[in-house]
């Protein structure tokens, strides 16, 4: 595996992949989400706060072309003849009309190849209809097209619990009519949901390796201002893991992996001012350090407990 480490991880596979580095820019197409808008909830995910769903103000095709030059820009300041994933980030992209999913992938299409190697769409497993797959799979032609998809945890209960609003079937269906498409997928997974555990960890892991997604985010439970978690964190009725049984946790979670899924993030960050717990947050590299020396102790590696076999994506 790159770099030695005993799990895959995101940027030597990129360069391996692409055959140059590639940076992703963030970009804001003002999307909103069914479970704020009143079509499945309202208030969010249990977790979320108001910034992670987006403005719901629809950015218009120049502004979000503006972004993404911008942030072509910055990349090439920093990484002359890098390459570009562009990833529309807030939260579900393809919860629109389907002319304005066309009008936000045109802004794409003037990059595509260079610097543009690769469009990431985040959406909902129950956002995402046919035909915004055939929209992605035509674009899928000229550069791979993955969506991000959130599973968050492989339980109904769980997922009903932190109102969700979407089950764990809804998300096997999405990343099976996607790969069908032609489309890579990025599962999300959050360790220490309430109710969830260690026996969570490796159940969500679990379910991911079964589903075949190439990539793998996953990070801890952070409880943010402006959350439902607030006021329960505020009554005493939440905890969140400490850094030693994440990493341990972790490291349950990536034994399950498929050897060959790709872990794209490992450990959460949100801004001092706006976390209320946990009270730790190392950078990623520790994380990454501590995760190998975790494994290394076990003497064991990503996908050294996969349970079933891999149904590869693209
Ligand atoms: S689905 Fe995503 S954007 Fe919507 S409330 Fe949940 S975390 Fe926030």
């Amino acid at each position: 595996m790159p770099e030695d480490l005993p799990f895959n991880t995101l940027r030597p596979w990129l360069l391996e992949t692409f055959g140059r580095p590639v940076h992703r820019v963030a970009l804001d197409a003002g999307s909103t989400c069914p479970n704020r808008d009143g079509a499945k909830g309202f208030g969010g995910c249990v977790y979320c706060d108001v910034e992670g769903s987006g403005t719901g103000a629809l950015r218009t095709g120049a502004a979000l072309a503006a972004q993404l030059e911008a942030g072509i820009a910055r990349v090439s300041r920093r990484d002359t003849g890098a390459g570009v994933i562009a990833y529309f980030q807030s939260y579900s992209n393809t919860y629109v009309e389907q002319e304005r999913l066309r009008e936000v992938l045109a802004v794409v299409q003037p990059h595509l190849g260079d610097p543009v190697v690769c469009v990431s769409v985040a959406t909902r497993p129950d956002t995402l209809p046919d035909w915004a797959l055939s929209e992605l799979s035509r674009l899928a032609e000229r550069v791979p097209v993955w969506v991000e998809l959130g599973l968050e945890a492989a339980s109904d209960r769980v997922l009903e619990e932190i109102r969700r609003f979407h089950t764990v079937a809804d998300f096997e269906d999405a990343v099976e009519r996607a790969h069908a498409a032609g489309l890579g997928v990025v599962g999300h997974a959050i360790l220490g949901l309430p109710g969830d555990g260690r026996d969570g960890a490796r159940r969500t892991a679990d379910a991911l390796a079964r589903s075949g997604v190439t990539g793998v985010k996953v990070h801890n439970l952070m409880v943010l201002r402006r959350t439902q978690l607030e006021k329960a964190w505020n009554a005493g009725e939440l905890e969140v893991l400490d850094v030693d049984t994440y990493v341990e946790w972790l490291a349950d979670f990536v034994e399950r992996l498929a050897p060959d899924q790709v872990l794209h993030r490992l450990t959460g960050d949100a801004p001092a001012a706006e976390r209320l717990a946990p009270n730790w947050q190392v950078h990623k590299n520790e994380v990454r350090e501590r995760l190998a020396a975790e494994l290394g102790s076990r003497g064991t590696r990503q996908g050294g407990r996969t349970a079933t076999t891999h149904a590869s994506g693209r």
